[in-house]
């Protein structure tokens, strides 16, 4: 008897497969950078980069009930960090908003749309960092795979899974304009790839 077959399903994890996976993030430390913990188990599409791509290599092949320890060096995670993408910008490019120390927002750059965070204001001279906050690390993923299940054809198309109620819970995608980063809730797990969910667009009516 093989240990799958103890499972009610059997299937491995595969491209336009829909996975569930809880998981556990932490960096070298060990301290716990992020976790599915109580918003419950997160769903992707196997194959459509809704997930790093050193995430989804770690989990390909598995079937629901195992675990795993999953290494993510930089390159297969949120990429080296990058001095390029810190660049200054005056005060007044903020128009009537008020920026502060820590704020993200959306911008076109010249490596195309990403998200930028404040780092820094002095005077009139505003710092911003167009890394992702995990750019340079390690990450260290401990991981339960819940369930595997075929993808539909409407998941498939639209490259994210559905939930009950249709596309990303009948909540719409993406709500407001240029979010890009995330489909159903503005906090998007650090395990799902910037712009995971919306950037497809969805489609979603
Ligand atoms: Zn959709």
């Amino acid at each position: 008897m093989t240990v799958g077959s103890t499972f009610p399903s059997t299937m491995r994890v595969a491209k336009e497969t829909v996975v569930a996976i809880e998981y556990t993030l932490k960096d070298d430390q060990g301290n716990i950078i992020d976790a599915s913990g109580e918003r419950g188990p997160m769903e992707y599409l196997h194959g459509a980069r809704n997930i790093i791509p050193g995430l989804e290599q770690g989990i390909e092949g598995l079937v629901a009930g195992d675990t795993k320890n999953v290494l993510v060096a930089p390159r297969l995670g949120y990429g080296e960090y990058s001095e390029k993408l810190i660049q200054q910008v005056p005060l007044s490019a903020f128009g009537a908003n008020t920026p502060q120390v820590g704020m993200r927002f959306p911008a076109e750059t010249n490596l195309g749309m990403r998200f930028l965070t404040i780092k820094k204001i002095e005077g009139e001279e505003v710092t911003l960092d167009g890394n992702h906050e995990l750019a340079g690390k390690t990450l260290h993923f401990d991981i339960k795979v819940v369930s595997v299940r075929a993808a539909e054809l409407p998941e498939l198309s639209h490259g994210h899974p559905h939930q009950a109620g249709g596309c990303c819970g009948g909540g719409g995608c993406g709500s407001g304009e240029g979010s890009g980063d995330g489909c159903c809730s503005a906090e998007e797990p650090a395990a799902q790839k910037q712009g995971g969910c919306g950037s497809g667009d969805c489609g979603c009516s």
